[in-house]
């Protein structure tokens, strides 16, 4: 049976002055990295300020690892939990091994492996500059040390790869398959959706407070039934010839050159489409399938109202 790691039943947070979200059934299983995308002031961090039990639900339940965060007497739980959170601060006059240390001491950890994940974030070489001399992308590196603290099963990265360079993108997300090896469930938000689509096993957009879509990206496709797109090299000249009756198959030629064409149909039209190109034998020379891309889905799914 899949255990999931986060659970919320209706939940609602409503300010006074504000509905940041409503009606969230949603549930993330155990070991999977799920992405939480959508507008800014789409209820994103509202969800994860829920989830750890800094808010309280106007309405609703939650169990995360199996727990009520509301619950005090299971604080305990809480060291399980890993948070970065959007705009890390942390004490400017304070040297970054100071300050890891200080986490480290907060949750039990060893200052070997505080220095330990120090070094794997690529901060061995400024452990003793203080914060405020730090660049963007360091500060983002030393949060991420901190929420690695005390192996959590749980991490919620808010913006994790703003203010990273490429190259620190990749180590993360290097960092990221590590853990998820190590069975751990991470919930993370970005708005970087291309960086997202190789690395996640599903996604959740939100708009206005609500879950308008969430699946795995193959369940999101088949939901927006969105164009299939082909690119096609055929043989020096033959584009006219071919075009014509793939026409005749309710397909659109969308571009089209001596030697390639673009072409879109239904899904549900795939195989038909690609019997009829393996018919045509050495007059094709190559065909791509082109997957819709998780900017595309977030294209059409972010600008739907929830239930
Ligand atoms: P972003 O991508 O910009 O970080 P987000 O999806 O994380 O946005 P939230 O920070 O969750 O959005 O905010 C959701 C909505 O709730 C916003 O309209 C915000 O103004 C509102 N909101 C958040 N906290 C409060 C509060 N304490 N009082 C009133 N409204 C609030």
């Amino acid at each position: 049976m899949i255990k999931n790691s986060i659970i919320l039943n209706n939940v609602s947070k409503h300010y006074p002055s504000h509905k940041a979200v409503t009606d969230i059934n949603f549930s993330v299983p155990e070991g999977c990295l799920m992405a939480l995308v959508g507008h800014n002031g789409a209820g994103k961090t509202t969800l994860m300020k829920l989830i750890l039990g800094l808010v309280q639900p106007t309405a609703g339940s939650l169990s995360i690892l199996g727990h009520d965060p509301k619950d005090k007497t299971a604080f305990h739980y809480r060291n399980a939990i890993g948070f970065l959170p959007e705009n890390v601060a942390f004490d400017a006059n304070m040297t970054g091994k100071e300050l890891i240390s200080f986490y480290a001491s907060l949750k039990g950890e060893t200052k070997f492996r505080s220095l330990e994940l120090m070094d794997i974030v690529g901060l061995s070489d400024a452990l003793n500059r203080r914060y405020k001399t730090y660049s963007k992308g360091m500060k983002q590196r030393l949060g991420l040390a901190q929420a690695l603290l005390g192996k959590p099963r749980l991490l919620l990265l808010d913006e994790p790869t703003s203010g990273l360079d490429p190259a620190a993108r990749q180590h993360f997300y290097d960092i990221i398959r590590d853990l998820r090896k190590d069975g751990v469930t991470i919930l993370l938000c970005s708005h970087v959706l291309t960086e997202l689509e190789a690395q996640t096993d599903a996604v959740t957009v939100m708009n206005s407070g609500r879950i308008v879509a969430s699946g795995s990206l193959e369940d999101l496709r088949t939901q927006a039934d969105l164009p299939l797109s082909l690119r096609i090299t055929v043989k020096e000249g033959m584009t006219k010839q071919i075009a014509q009756p793939l026409q005749n198959q309710n397909a659109t030629i969308t571009f089209m050159n001596g030697k390639h064409l673009e072409i879109e149909c239904a899904p549900s039209s795939k195989m038909a489409m690609l019997r009829h190109l393996g018919e045509l034998g050495s007059l094709i020379e190559d065909v791509e399938l082109q997957n819709t891309s998780l900017d595309q889905l977030y294209a059409v799914f972010s600008d739907q109202r929830g239930q």
